[in-house]
Parts: structure tokens; C-alpha cells; sequence
């Protein structure tokens, strides 16, 4: 067999969706080894996927944020009078921790998703509750590494 692309090489390869033949150099563009048109048509699905997600950052981290900002706004009607660096950091921080939600909770998902199947209505609703909990935590760690990830991804495409 031949590779698809290279009539004259031998194929050691084929791709991982449709099955052409790949060559050498050819099925080590892609991890798996896909052909030009099936990588190609990978690679865009995972730039408009990072761009949502990237998009998706930005509107929860200005959301946690306009919340900092409202909370400021009552603390002080009520007296309190925070310095112009603390109420930044208050905002980053809930912009930060807003953002960091979905990162968290597709952590999660890639856990628990089986085991919660079988879970009556109330367990659902606690199940829902103490993940949405832990993806704050999760999130944390999990944002900066996928944001790290959808710039690489746009920039490799
Ligand atoms: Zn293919
Ligand atoms: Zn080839």
C-alpha cells in the first residue's frame, strides 16, 4: 500500500478517521495520524472551541468582576471604604474565580459523569450542588492550564 498523498512512499499508517493510507512524515503531522482533509477539518473544531472558550473566560471574569464592583457599591452605603488596590484585587480575584467555573466543571464532568447516572431527582440536585462547589476549586488550577491551551491551539492553526 501506498501512501494517499505520496504515490511513491509506502504507507505505515492510516488515518484514524477515514482510513487513507499515510506515509511516514505524513501520519506524524497528526497525533493520531489523520490525512490533510481530516486534519484539517480537526484542527478548525479545535479553534472554534478555544476561541468559545476563550470568549467564555472573558464574559464570566467581567461578570465576577461587575459582581465585586456591586458588592463594593453596597460596603459602601454601609461604610466601609476599601483602597482603590484592594477593590482591583477584589474584582480580579471574583473575575478569576467566575472564569474559572466551566474550566472547573468539565474537569469534573470527565469524572463523574458515569457514576451520577443512577441517581434519584434529590441526589441530582446535591450531585449539582457540590460539584458546582468544587468546580470553583477546580477551576483554579484547571482555567490558567486551558487558557494556556486554547492560545496554542489558535496559534498553531
Ligand atoms: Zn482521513
Ligand atoms: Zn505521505
Amino acid at each position: 500500500m501506498k501512501c494517499f498523498c505520496h504515490h511513491d512512499r509506502d504507507a505505515v499508517a492510516q488515518c484514524s478517521k477515514c482510513g487513507k493510507f499515510l506515509c511516514s512524515e505524513c501520519a506524524e503531522v497528526w497525533e493520531p495520524p489523520l490525512c490533510p482533509s481530516c486534519g484539517k477539518s480537526t484542527s478548525s473544531y479545535n479553534k472554534s472551541s478555544a476561541v468559545s472558550s476563550l470568549i467564555l473566560t472573558v464574559i464570566l471574569f467581567v461578570i465576577g468582576g461587575l459582581f465585586a464592583g456591586h458588592m463594593y457599591s453596597i460596603d459602601n452605603s454601609l461604610g466601609f471604604s476599601l483602597g482603590f488596590g484592594e477593590k482591583l484585587f477584589g474584582i480580579v480575584l471574583f473575575g478569576y474565580v467566575f472564569a474559572a467555573i466551566p474550566s472547573g466543571w468539565r474537569a469534573l464532568s470527565g469524572i463523574t459523569s458515569k457514576f451520577f447516572l443512577i441517581l434519584p431527582v434529590v441526589g441530582w440536585l446535591i450531585y449539582f450542588g457540590i460539584k458546582l462547589g468544587l468546580s470553583f476549586i477546580v477551576g483554579l488550577v484547571m482555567l490558567p492550564v486551558e487558557t494556556v491551551k486554547a492560545i496554542r491551539t489558535l496559534k498553531r492553526g
